[in-house]
């Protein structure tokens, strides 16, 4: 039976930390609750140093090990920030937050920018409903259908104004994190112990940001043609966060071939092999979703289902999948979707392939990394009976592809 950590409570107000922060992170457009949270991770981060003093008869030569620490957080701008924040709470004054926005017109690229300082009372969907209204901004007529109007909210406070208030929530973490682990040498505790016991985790997903954010995560996204809040999009680590239904499909397609490698050594042979199975499973199941296998320098890869309802938000998606390589670590990707596809003479303009007449269904699986690009293409028709007639595939190896561009720039 082992014993608890003598300096469990320490463990348990860095626990603190962590959530809070994460509570920033989902209140980020939401003002007043990001007002308390971040009160509160302020607050927590404090009772975690007075915690670790209160327990310095646990700690060898605590005085000097911990006077080492206190030196460099007052050396440091963030940690003594930090520190003095947490004085100015405790008097029951505000910290004065202000945030400043930057509103970007999207389709396949950025078309327009704007920055400017928004009062820290207005949600940020408010401000980009608002920059439509007042037509401040606008999409050029062709993409006016499909652009996006993306705003992004960065939190700073008056007296640390270079520095976004999750990322200074995290660099304080990470001290003290730091420090924790470092005391436990100090005092001679098992480490390894407390940090399958501690360490917090996150259940069902590896793909949630943790302690580090990109702009994406502090953005709201809003259909220009009808003002509507984009949801953010959501991908589905199956293996994790439904091992119920990914255990199903295991063998539901048991008998497809060739079968999954268990590693992948080269992605442009790996494609190969999941466009044969996709083309098996979509003449199985009628219909394929789409699907990013993320690729890995060890050869590990993950796939992550995304569930997509409109074509603006492929523009969320495609970057959401670039800070899921970014954040990750990932060498490569895979892609598998079904798609609209028209001849190129017959392209209408700036019309998308879903709104043409003669447009064709097909399944498209590519593989992009730092070495190159293969798409491959099949058209697929149904029959009278419903069923899936699939042509032969197409391979493509070209130099560019301006759909993945934020993916391709994120790769590792
Ligand atoms: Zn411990
Ligand atoms: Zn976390």
């Amino acid at each position: 039976m082992d014993e608890p950590c003598p300096l469990v409570g320490v463990h348990n107000r860095l626990s603190e930390v962590h959530k809070f922060w994460h509570d920033m992170l989902s209140d980020y457009q939401k003002p007043e609750s990001f007002r308390i949270d971040l009160n509160a991770a302020i607050q927590a981060s404090r009772n975690t140093t007075f915690l670790l003093q209160s327990n310095k008869s646990s700690i060898p030569n605590f005085d000097e090990w911990y006077g080492n620490y206190q030196k460099s957080m007052k050396a440091d701008e963030i940690l003594e920030w930090l520190h003095q924040a947490r004085n100015v709470i405790v008097k029951q004054k505000d910290l004065e937050l202000h945030s400043i926005a930057s509103a970007r017109v999207r389709a396949w690229g950025d078309v327009s920018r704007l920055e400017f300082q928004i009062s820290p009372f207005i949600t940020t969907e408010q401000i980009a409903k608002d920059l439509v209204r007042l037509h401040a901004v606008q999409a050029p007529k062709q993409i006016a259908e499909h652009a996006i109007l993306n705003v992004e909210r960065r939190w700073v406070v008056n007296d640390l104004p270079n520095h976004e208030l999750l990322d200074v929530i995290a660099r304080g973490y990470k001290f003290l994190e730091k420090m924790l682990w470092d005391a436990h040498k100090q005092a001679h505790l098992d480490i390894k112990t407390c940090e399958a016991k501690y360490v917090p985790t996150h259940e069902g997903t590896l793909f949630i940001p943790c302690m580090s954010i990109t702009r994406d995560d502090r953005s709201a996204n809003i259909k220009l043609s009808n003002e509507e809040l984009l949801p953010k999009v959501e991908m589905i680590d199956v293996k994790k966060s439904e091992p119920e239904k990914y255990q199903e499909s295991l063998e539901r397609y048991s008998e497809i071939k060739p079968p999954l490698p268990n590693h992948v050594g080269d992605i442009f042979e790996f494609v190969k092999i999941i466009n044969e199975r996709a083309r098996q499973m979509l003449i199985l199941d009628g219909h394929h979703s789409t699907i990013f296998i993320l690729c890995y320098p060890d050869g590990w890869y993950n796939p992550l289902e995304v569930r997509l309802d409109d074509q603006s938000s492929k523009y969320v998606l495609i970057r959401s999948v670039a800070d899921q390589v970014k954040r990750t670590g990932a060498n490569g990707v895979v892609a598998i979707s079904e798609v609209w596809v028209i001849r190129e003479d017959e392209r209408i303009g700036n019309k998308l392939p879903a709104e043409h007449p003669n447009k064709s269904e097909a399944l498209q699986v590519s593989a992009i990394s730092k070495d190159g690009i293969a798409i491959y293409s099949t058209f697929f028709e149904k029959n009278e009976r419903g069923e899936i007639v699939l042509s032969d595939t197409h391979e493509m190896k070209p130099n560019s592809f301006d759909l993945m561009k934020p993916i391709i720039d994120a790769l590792s």
